[in-house]
Parts: structure tokens; sequence; C-alpha cells
């Protein structure tokens, strides 16, 4: 069953009084747990263990926990920005629930990248182009979705293209970085190699 209507509210962040954005709760009455291992077979980068009923997704700069009766978003600027939301994540999940027959339902994924995995095919210098102090600053960053990784040039320009492709493959299974980008890189490296 998908969802057919539901209800939303922001609320604030109590331990960060400065901050300028909320959090949102989505509420709907049907039950979509069923549909669970569908969702989470559509989301690269995803968390979800069958039977602990909720998945997680970073997304952009959002953290999203998506459970049977309730969706919470990170990081929401205003009502408008949650109203257009919760209008796609009502719109994914009916999805998901049209496209079921042609869906592998997945019971377990984990993020299978740590910063160690990301640091280990940085260049190692702490340059600081990044804006960071250290590329192990930078490596958690891109895990954490605070950074990209296109935002360290060193690392297109120094790294071993086999190195710079492994990396890029693992952070696209991840959902780390958008789908054929990888693939851009390794085409890049075949042409480089045959020219
Ligand atoms: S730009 Fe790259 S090499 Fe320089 S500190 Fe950042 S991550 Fe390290």
């Amino acid at each position: 069953m998908g969802i057919r209507n539901y209800s939303y509210k922001l609320i604030n962040i109590e331990c960060l009084p400065t901050s300028v954005h909320f959090n949102l709760i989505m509420n709907f009455e049907d039950d979509i747990s069923e549909l669970l291992p569908y969702i989470a077979a559509r989301l690269p980068g995803c968390t979800y263990i069958h039977g602990t009923n909720v998945i997680n997704y970073p997304e952009k700069y959002h953290i999203i926990a998506i459970k049977p009766k309730e969706i919470t978003i990170t990081r929401i600027k205003d009502s408008r920005e949650a109203k257009e939301i919760c209008e796609h994540w009502k719109n994914f999940i009916n999805e998901t629930e049209k496209m079921r027959g042609s869906i592998s339902p997945v019971y377990e994924k984990k993020l299978e990248i740590g910063p160690l995995d990301v640091f280990k095919a940085l260049p190692g210098t702490n340059c600081g182009e990044c804006g960071l102090p250290t590329c192990l600053a930078f490596a958690a960053a891109v895990v954490k979705r605070e950074a990209d990784i296109s935002e360290c040039e060193p690392f297109f320009k120094e790294v071993d293209p086999e190195l710079r492709q492994g990396l890029m493959e693992r952070l696209e299974q991840a959902g780390l970085v958008e789908r054929g980008i990888a693939r851009n890189e390794r085409e890049l490296n075949e042409r480089s190699k045959s020219g």
C-alpha cells in the first residue's frame, strides 16, 4: 500500500538554538512496512536492515529516516520546502508500490565506504585547497555528504587514474556521487590509455 494522505510539521532543532533550519516530520495513516525492502532497493547509499523498520538515507544535506508511518527529514528551510519534499516522497513511495513487481527487494543494505577508504585514495598532501585543513577531514566530510569529491582538485590531477577510478566507483555505489560519473571517469581513463 502507498500513501494516500499525509500531514506534516516542522520542529525547531532545540540543541542548536542559532540554527535557521527545522526538522520535518511527515505522518501518514497508511502502513508502508511491506514496501520498505522495495524502497531500500531504489535508494543508492541508504542503510536498511530488515526488521528494524527504518531506512536511513542521506540525501544532499538532509538525513532522511523512512519508517512504516512516518518520514523524518533534517535541515529544512521553510514550509515551502517541507511541502515540496513531502510531495516528492509521497510520489516516490506510490511509484514504488506501482513498480513493486519489477523491483528486487533488498533486506540488508549498508553504506560500505568509510572515511579511511576515501582518505587512502586522496593525495595526502593536506594542501587545504578543498577548504579543510587535512585530507582526513575532507574524507570524513565526503562520507557525511558535507563535501563533494570534486572539491579536491588535486585528486583529479595528481592521483593515479586506476586508484581514482576505484574510489569513484565505490562512491557511486554508496550514492555519494551522481550516477554515471564513475563511468565517465572510466571512459576518460580508457581514452588516455589508448591515446
Ligand atoms: S584539496 Fe585534496 S589534497 Fe588538498 S587537503 Fe583537501 S583533500 Fe587533501
